[in-house]
């Protein structure tokens, strides 16, 4: 609960930036809907002014706000608009806008005929349910070498490292046992992926370059 003069005092505020917006040339939004996106604005503003990050161990108490975007849409091929979670259609510039600018926003990339989400930015460690879904179908198995583990069983696991720098995307996203997971992570296996091909390799702890699927000795 906030204290009553505090809350006339946002709710003042929230009024006279909705008449003034409303105002604007060419403004089409209602004034409830004005109120909540200048809320959502300081709100949001304030959470990365004060260096919050998602991720950190604060990330319970910043909103996380999915912006979905088709692929199409973003390259400039298709009108199909992005998505405000909870909140409607949006313009691809307003999407731009909130994707880049705060570190609550999450972007979705969405594939054009399937509707798959195909990556998600940067803010977002946390693999999505679909895209998981769709690794797993790509990689029937545990990736490393001669592993049959089904990768329903498997660890969703960042290829290049999030901490190094890795995006949870389809590309950089491959199925990894409990028992292989660790060996990629804290050994000096290394995992490539051809980026026009999407083939993987191994590079052995020896320098050796090995498949996913090595032929039987
Ligand atoms: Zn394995």
């Amino acid at each position: 609960m906030l204290p009553a003069t505090a809350a006339h005092g946002i709710e003042q505020h929230l009024d006279a930036a909705a008449t003034h917006l409303a105002g604007v040339d060419g403004e089409t939004r209602t004034r409830a809907q004005l109120r909540a996106d200048v809320f959502t604005g300081h709100y949001l503003h304030a959470a990365a002014t004060a260096g919050l990050d998602p991720q950190g161990p604060l990330r319970g108490v910043v909103p996380t706000v999915r912006v979905t975007i088709p692929a199409l849409t973003l390259l400039g091929r298709s009108d199909e608009p992005a998505t405000l979670d909870g909140y409607g259609p949006i313009d691809l510039d307003t999407a731009r806008d909130l994707a880049a600018g705060a570190p609550a926003w999450v972007r979705v990339l969405t594939h054009p005929v399937t509707g798959t989400v195909i990556d998600v930015d940067r803010h977002a460690y946390k693999v999505p349910a679909d895209l998981k879904r769709l690794i797993r179908i790509r990689y029937p198995t545990c990736v490393f070498p001669g592993c049959g583990r089904p990768s329903d069983s498997c660890d969703i696991d960042h290829r290049i490292r999030w901490a190094d720098g890795g995006t949870t995307s389809a590309d950089n996203l491959t199925p990894a046992c409990p028992r292989h997971h660790p060996v990629k992570d804290e050994t000096q296996w290394g995992l490539h992926r051809d980026p026009d091909t999407g083939d993987l390799t191994w590079t052995t702890p020896t320098g050796h370059h090995t498949d996913t699927d090595p032929p039987p000795f």
